[in-house]
């Protein structure tokens, strides 16, 4: 059996996270929000498949994503800098529980 080492650095791995939330909600749109589990078809087929391959990917927590207000690529939330245009991002402030 392969033991294959999929292995993303920085900016590779920001964007694939990127890539797989995007394509995670597209899943999510084409299921729709209110599944019919009792009518299993293409679209649950879909959305198990694409459950199955981010877990293997296991890219780990999503971060919480934020837009740069340079240049609108979103983010790490928690990121000191922009991975796209590099500008220095402000500090986020600490969310209050509500
Ligand atoms: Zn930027």
């Amino acid at each position: 059996m392969n033991n294959l080492m999929l292995s993303f650095s920085g900016a590779d791995l920001e964007r694939l996270r990127t890539l797989v939330g995007a394509v995670g909600s597209e899943v999510a749109h084409v299921s729709g929000t209110a599944p019919q589990p009792e009518i299993p078809g293409p679209r649950t087929a879909l959305h198990t498949t694409w459950s199955a391959l981010v877990d293997m990917l296991d890219l780990g927590t999503t971060p919480e994503m934020r837009e740069c207000p340079e240049c609108g690529h979103q983010g790490m939330s928690d990121a000191t800098r922009c991975g796209f245009c590099w500008i220095n991002l402000p500090a986020l402030k600490t969310k209050s529980a509500a």
